[in-house]
């Protein structure tokens, strides 16, 4: 049955001539029938350079989101609508337009797992991986609002040592993550690695050997000399660890670190999104031009 639908997927593919990306917290299955499987930023970049002229994106709306801001001239599918980010929920431009106005003057920064709107009333975008390096191109004397996760704008702004105003969103699949987890697979594996994401909270990062993107994490794990890790971020990223190091063992930190909304693409969706050709990803010119400002700003850095 698997196999029927991913031969029907593979040759829709060719002769439509469609590009596969698929993030790190997918499904496996789904990751197996990608051309290419990474981050959200690296995927969105990865959209913009191919020559093929349709994107399926297996991720949640905010990656299909910036994979068009980047390829305004490309379509790009995602299989399943509801496949949103509660995090990147947890923010309006209501909302976002009062905070600045709180702070007039202030510099906002805004994790890529953010709506578009909110990205386009935002100074800057950064991804888990350069969160750091954004906030410290922005100079001393402004104000920085850092939306919309509080937990990688806590571990930002500790790292940076900069003083951040914090919106209240975080991850609720990250927070799934509890140091008692690490702690009782500490003690039975006591040689592994901790390596976890930065959306966790601050008691789980300071109990781990390293807080790092997911891309952080696959390149971590390959070079790493240890041979057992336990893993805090969503547990679809395990697929890909033991794939490309056989010879390497992994324990997720949580097994209740399952995102729903990652999960929501499943083969017969991408099967269908292929057939039908949707969803299609569409964003207002002026938002996606603004949105894109924000984007390339981060880029530059
Ligand atoms: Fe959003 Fe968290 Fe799911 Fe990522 S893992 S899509 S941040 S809810």
């Amino acid at each position: 049955m698997q196999k029927d639908l991913v031969a029907k997927i593979e040759s829709l593919k060719k002769e439509k001539k469609v590009v596969i990306l698929a993030h790190n917290y997918q499904r496996g299955e789904v990751q197996d029938i990608a051309d290419f499987v990474g981050d959200s930023i690296d995927l969105s970049r990865k959209a913009a350079t191919t020559s093929a002229e349709i994107i399926l994106f297996c991720g949640v709306l905010f990656m299909a989101e910036a994979a068009k801001i980047l390829s305004p001239g490309k379509v790009v599918l995602l299989p399943d609508l509801k496949a949103g980010c509660p995090l990147a929920n947890m923010i309006t431009l209501k909302e976002l337009r009062q905070k600045k106005k709180e702070y007039p003057g202030a510099v906002v920064v805004c994790y890529v797992n953010s709506a578009v709107e909110i990205k386009a009333e935002s100074d800057i975008c950064c991804t888990s991986a350069n969160a750091v390096k954004v906030v410290e191109s922005i100079p001393q004397d402004k104000e920085i609002i850092f939306i919309p996760d509080k937990w990688l704008g806590d571990y930002t702004s500790r790292i940076a040592k900069r003083r951040l105003i914090l919106w209240d969103g975080y991850c609720a699949t990250h927070l799934k993550i509890l140091p008692e987890n690490i702690l009782l697979l500490k003690e039975r594996y006591p040689k592994a690695e901790i390596i976890v994401h930065p959306e966790c909270t601050r008691d789980v990062i300071e109990m781990a050997d390293q807080a790092l993107s997911t891309m952080g994490i696959v390149k971590w794990v390959k070079e790493s000399k240890a041979t057992e890790f336990i893993i805090g971020t969503e547990n679809g990223i395990i697929h890909r660890l033991k794939k490309e190091n056989p010879e390497k063992r992994f324990f997720p930190a949580s097994v209740l670190a399952e995102c729903p909304n990652m999960k929501l693409t499943t083969l017969e969706k991408v099967l269908w999104a292929l057939e039908e050709m949707k969803y299609q990803i569409e964003i207002e010119e002026d938002i996606r031009l603004k949105a894109k400002k924000a984007v390339e700003r981060m880029l530059e850095i």
